[in-house]
Order: structure tokens, then sequence, then C-alpha cells
């Protein structure tokens, strides 16, 4: 009979597992003996990054979208259809349409989605660059502002060891903040202070997740005369009075709050009674060498809504789409998973408007942080301008 591979969410991960599955079974595709589905709820498929561009006026955003069929294979099959229920004993996934989808092996890639409302006045008094809404919202404060005040925070999901999306763009966004507003000509009257919380998964007191590149930080910020300060957990956010404050008893007034607000997972996913982590935040429970979910032998995940320790980025996700694709070829064909996800995360950094800094991780190695370069800006372009397309694709 005619086995079924279903793959819930037509993101980043989804994307790329559909396109590299189909590459890899096209035989018993041709044969009809395999039948690949991908359902997802948005006929859009959006660059996520490209926001980052949107909140700096470098992009009004629409070259940083496709539609979802356009980068699938003719040998996918795309719904779109909100997931609302899955059946892991009975195999399936049923629809806000009514509709149920069979599977013989599943991959779950729905993604996070931000949460301000987790802290109280942030969704009021803050600003975010992680959607496009809020990036664009978030442009045109940085165009008119002339003196005052930039806060930057960054918050943590509850669930211990969890980082939240893309680790490294509060960084990139505060470096790109000082050469837009150097550019702007008012960045002297502007002060831009970076804060991050107490702890941040494994590092404690520190300005980024990962202690070798914490302890170059501040020398990077010092020279863009960027201030930081480490114990601020945000809270509570004054939306009217503007002033933010921290778990740890601190009050900083802002005149532009630029927050990486909480992260859970997606509300599918959240209800579906497959997750148990803290605060129903949804992360769902992988094994960090198969990329399986725990407990269910044909069901694997990918991407942001994993809760392995590695970063919520594309540069992960490029990493972890073999290891699923290859899994499940290998066990329709010989009944066995053959490889083995080691943590490894690639990517390029985007370090100021014109700095790119290319950068590498896994399970056992922190990042190493090297110079940001042209050259590694001219990459970054590629991969903004079309790469990220070809990626998706699975043809690089
Ligand atoms: C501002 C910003 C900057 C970033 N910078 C970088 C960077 O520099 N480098 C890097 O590598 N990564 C970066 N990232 C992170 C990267 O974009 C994400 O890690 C990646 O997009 C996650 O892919 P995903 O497929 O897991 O989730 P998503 O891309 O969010 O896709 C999830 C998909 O699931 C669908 N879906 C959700 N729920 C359902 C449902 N119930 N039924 C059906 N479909 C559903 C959604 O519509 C979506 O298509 C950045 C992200 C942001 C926001």
């Amino acid at each position: 009979m005619k086995k079924k591979i279903l793959i819930v969410g037509g993101g980043t991960a989804g994307t790329m597992t559909a396109n590299n599955l189909a590459k890899k079974l096209m035989p018993e595709i041709d044969r009809g003996e395999i039948e690949i589905t991908l359902i997802s709820n948005s006929k859009n498929h959006y660059y996520r990054p490209g926001a980052m561009y949107v909140a700096f006026g470098k992009s009004e955003g629409y070259e940083f979208v496709r539609d979802q069929r356009s980068l699938l294979m003719s040998e996918i099959n795309f719904e779109i259809q909100e997931a609302t229920e899955i059946d892991t004993k009975n195999n399936f996934v049923k629809a806000k349409s009514g509709k149920k989808f069979e599977y013989d092996f599943l991959v779950l890639a729905t993604g996070c989605e931000a949460a301000p409302d987790r802290i109280p006045g942030l969704s009021e008094g803050g600003d975010w660059f992680y959607t496009y809404e809020g990036a664009t919202k978030l442009a045109k404060k940085f165009h008119n502002i002339t003196k005052g005040r930039v806060l930057v925070t960054v918050n943590f999901p509850k669930t211990p060891n969890i980082p939240h999306q893309c680790g490294i763009a509060p960084v990139e966004t505060t470096i790109m903040l000082h050469d837009f507003l150097t550019q702007r000509g008012v960045r002297e009257n502007i002060e831009i202070l970076y804060t991050y919380p107490t702890h941040a998964q494994s590092v404690t007191n520190g300005l980024f997740l990962q202690e070798p590149t914490s302890k170059v930080l501040p020398a990077v910020f010092d020279g863009a005369g960027i201030k930081h300060r480490t114990g601020f957990t945000l809270s509570k956010v004054d939306a009217k009075k503007k002033i933010a404050y921290s778990a740890e008893g601190e009050e900083i007034e802002f005149d532009i709050l630029m927050s990486t607000p909480p992260f859970i997972a997606t509300k599918f996913i959240r209800e579906s009674g497959l997750s148990q982590a803290l605060d129903n935040e949804g992360w769902l429970p992988t094994d960090k060498k198969t990329l399986k979910v725990k407990g269910l032998s044909n069901v694997y995940t990918l991407g942001d809504v994993v809760d392995l320790p590695v970063s919520k980025a594309g540069g992960t996700i490029h990493n972890q789409t073999d290891v699923v694709a290859d899994n499940i070829a290998s066990e329709l064909r010989h009944g066995y998973p053959t490889e083995n996800y080691d943590g490894l995360v690639i990517a390029i950094a985007q370090m100021g408007l014109s700095c790119g800094m290319p950068l590498w991780y896994n399970y056992e190695e922190d990042v190493q942080p090297t110079p940001c370069s042209k050259l590694g800006s001219f990459v970054r372009k590629g991969f903004n301008k079309g790469i990220y397309w070809a990626a998706a694709r699975g043809m690089v």
C-alpha cells in the first residue's frame, strides 16, 4: 500500500524537508509507492530574517515573501489547511476544515510565535522586529527619533535551556541600530542601552547565551558607544510612563523599547498534549540525535518548535533537515534510521548594516567569535537576495 508522509508547516523547516524528501525518494514517488503532502495555514512563505531590514528602512519587505506552492517540487501535494488536532495512536492530523490527513510518517514543523502578552505592559509599551508588522512600526519610530534612549531587552522561555528565536538577533539589531542612527546623523543625541537577563540558558550574568561571545561583546559595544548592562530580566512595562521594570528590582526609562519578546510554540502544538514544557510554552520533546518526538517512533520534528538547546534559526534547520529526510527515507527503505544530528548551526550574523560575521557551533562547542567583514556581509546579502530561496528548495 502507498506510504504517506505528512509535513505540517510551510516555513523554512517544512519546505526544506519536503523538498529534500522528494529528491531522496524520487524512485518510490515515480512508482506511486510513496506520497508526500505538506499542509500549511498560510499561502505565503516568509523569509523571517527579512523583518530586520524592514525595521531599519532597508526594505519594504515584499522581496522576502514567496508563494508557498512555488517553492515546492511538483511531486509534493500542497494544501492550505490549519492543523488543529493530532492523533498519534491512529496516525492522523485533523484540520480546521474537518479534513483528516493520515500518515505513516509525520514531520511537525510549525515553528514558534512571539508572545509579548506574557509580560505585563510589553504589548502596549514595547516594540519588536520579529514580525513584519512589528518591524514596520519600529521603522517609523527609528526614522523619527532625534534624542532620548533606545532600551534593548531580551527575554528567554521559562522552560530551562531553551533559547528565544534567533539567539544573535538582539546583538545584530543593536549594532544595526547604531549604524542606522549614525547614518541619520542623530546618534550622539540617542543613548542605546543593551540589557540582558540574569539567566540566559547556561550563562549567568552575561551579555549573550554562550560564554565566549558574551566575553567579547563588551569591547564590541564599547567601540560603538553602546551602553550595556547584565542582570535585567524584564518583568513589567509601564507603557504610559515609558518605564521598564526588572525582576531584579531595577527600573529604566526609555523612549523606544526594542524587545525580544517571550516566544512559545504555536497553538496547534501547545494544545496537542505532546509537550510538558513549563508555562504551556509547547516545545516538543525532541530526541537530540534522531530528531524524533520522544516516545513516538514515526513522528519527526525540527526547526523552532523543538526543545533542543540550539539556536532557533534557519542556520540550524539547514543542518537538521537532511537528518530528518535521511532518517525517514532509510526507515521506509530499510526499517531503521541512519543519521544523527550533532547540533550543528552555521550562519552569518549581520553585525551592523555592512558587516557579516560567520558563526558555527554544535552541541559540544560554543561559537568562537571571529571578526566581522565586508566579505561576510556580501555572503549574507546573497542569502537575503536569493540563496535563501534556493536553500528552501533544497538546492543549497
Ligand atoms: C527577525 C528575525 C531574524 C532572524 N535572523 C536569522 C538569521 O540571521 N539567521 C538564521 O539562521 N535564522 C534567523 N532567524 C530565524 C529563522 O527565521 C527561523 O528559525 C525559521 O524561520 C524557523 O523556521 P520554522 O520552519 O521552524 O518556522 P516558521 O518559518 O515560522 O514556519 C512555520 C510554518 O508553520 C505554519 N503553521 C503554524 N501553525 C500551523 C498549523 N496549525 N497548521 C498548519 N500550518 C501551521 C506557519 O504558517 C509557517 O508556514 C530570524 C528570525 C527572525 C524573526
